[in-house]
């Protein structure tokens, strides 16, 4: 079991600029953001979004969620999803091996500093607390 991040529709729609065009249910990665967002936050949205794996597409809210995949998995999962957006150069592949681990430590960091089932949100580098889990009083 590896605790990672998934799409979800709770919480979605509280806030003004939340976006869900992401499938419920997908692996997330937080991805990197432009300097348009860098400057205004959510000025296209990714500085303060979630990207799908599957999808390619931006959500604003992640729950943590255990899910039953291996590490290698879920790396083959960031690994395939960062090749079909043209983000490797075949040349490289040492630094497309740094991209998926330095992609996987994001996640790993934040799905295990939040109880499983608690709602997140991004603001750039910050990911927060949008709703505790339900089994938290
Ligand atoms: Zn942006």
């Amino acid at each position: 079991m590896m605790r990672v991040l998934i799409a979800t529709r709770r919480t979605n729609g509280d806030v003004a600029n939340d976006v869900d065009y992401c499938v419920a249910g997908e692996l997330l990665m937080i991805g990197e953001y432009c300097d348009c967002c860098r400057i205004d936050p959510g000025s296209c949205g990714c500085g303060i979004a979630f990207s799908g794996l599957n999808s390619h597409r931006m959500t604003t809210t992640a729950i943590v969620a255990e899910v039953a995949l291996s590490e290698a998995e879920v790396r083959e999962a960031i690994r395939s999803s960062l090749r079909a957006g043209g983000w490797f150069d075949a040349d490289e592949p040492e630094l497309a091996e740094q991209m998926v681990a330095e992609a996987w430590q994001r996640i790993q960091h934040v799905a295990t500093h939040f109880e499983v089932g608690t709602v997140l949100g991004r603001r750039l580098d910050v990911v927060y607390e949008r709703e505790v889990p339900a089994s938290r009083p």
